[in-house]
């Protein structure tokens, strides 16, 4: 089986909520499946996960390709640690001295660009087909896309953000900040990347607005997440049993396979672009 084709699921669905739409036959019926559910939802809600920016180059942190299996498993204390020492901390990430997995994923965010699948969203935005995208990821593909409703619950490592007052500023990227730790200049608190470090809280406001963005969706989109990461990854599933209809793209199984209405089983990049032109041909 090629990698990029576009494959319907061979899984036997069991679920309770499972839907017709479920049983696809041939490579093409799960995009149409897909687009059918889009276009007679009401309230469309994307969420994009780590494998929609791996498709950009990205490194994923979990799997066999992962950070993760190459440089073995960071401690998971890292807000801890930045809290602890801030300035150590800046002065370790201006003199690049991090984690050498962080280097590598750092080399990595700076060349990566906006993906078939990140600009197809976009435009499924434009079209008003998805009002809202939740985003797990922290490099601003998204954004970068022209995406607008966008809600990165991660954060965005174009950003930086005061742990005090929670402002959120564009960094000019690559120049290190001439004070360390950087200050907020609304409020004299010190600012760090905008994206979420491990044992870092996910910024409430954020969390919530995903919330009700999908108390408002009777459909949702689950692109390339691995529904692992929490608090995030539950969305789905409250999603699911709110009754929406869950459509799945992503070329691996995963623990939401089972209970979808619609599984993609390909790349974002090669099924998303498929689905806007359904979706313009009217299908
Ligand atoms: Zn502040």
């Amino acid at each position: 089986m090629a990698q990029n084709d576009i494959v319907d699921t061979t899984a036997a669905y069991s679920s309770p909520n499972a839907s017709p739409l479920t049983l696809t036959s041939t490579p093409d019926t799960a995009l149409v499946a897909a687009a059918k559910a889009l276009t007679s939802a009401r309230y469309v809600v994307a969420m994009t996960g780590a494998g929609l920016s791996a498709e950009s180059g990205i490194p994923t942190f979990r799997g066999d390709d992962g950070l993760w299996a190459k440089f073995g498993e960071p401690r998971m204390d890292g807000y801890k640690r930045f809290l602890d020492d801030p300035h150590g901390w800046w002065r370790r990430e201006v003199t690049q001295t991090q984690d050498p997995y962080v280097l590598e994923l750092r080399r990595a965010l700076e060349q990566a660009q906006p993906n078939p699948a990140h600009h197809a969203l976009a435009g499924m935005e434009r079209s008003g087909v998805v009002k809202t995208v939740i985003s797990q990821n922290v490099d601003g593909l998204e954004e970068r896309a022209g995406l607008t409703r966008l809600i990165e619950v991660h954060g965005n490592r174009s950003k930086y953000r005061c742990i005090g007052c929670g402002r959120r500023t564009p960094r000019d990227t690559f120049v290190p900040p001439a004070e360390l730790p950087p200050p907020c200049s609304e409020c004299g608190s010190i600012v760090k990347y905008d994206s979420v470090m491990f044992g870092e809280p996910v910024p409430p406001e954020r969390m919530a607005a995903a919330r009700a963005e999908i108390d408002r969706a009777d459909c949702v989109l689950a692109i390339g997440t691995s529904v692992t990461v929490r608090p995030v990854s539950g969305l789905l599933w409250i999603a699911e049993a709110q009754g929406a209809t869950v459509i799945e793209v992503n070329p691996n199984e995963t623990r939401l396979s089972g209970v979808c209405d619609v599984v993609v089983r390909a790349k974002a990049a090669d099924a998303l672009p498929g689905l806007v032109s359904l979706l313009s041909a009217g299908t």
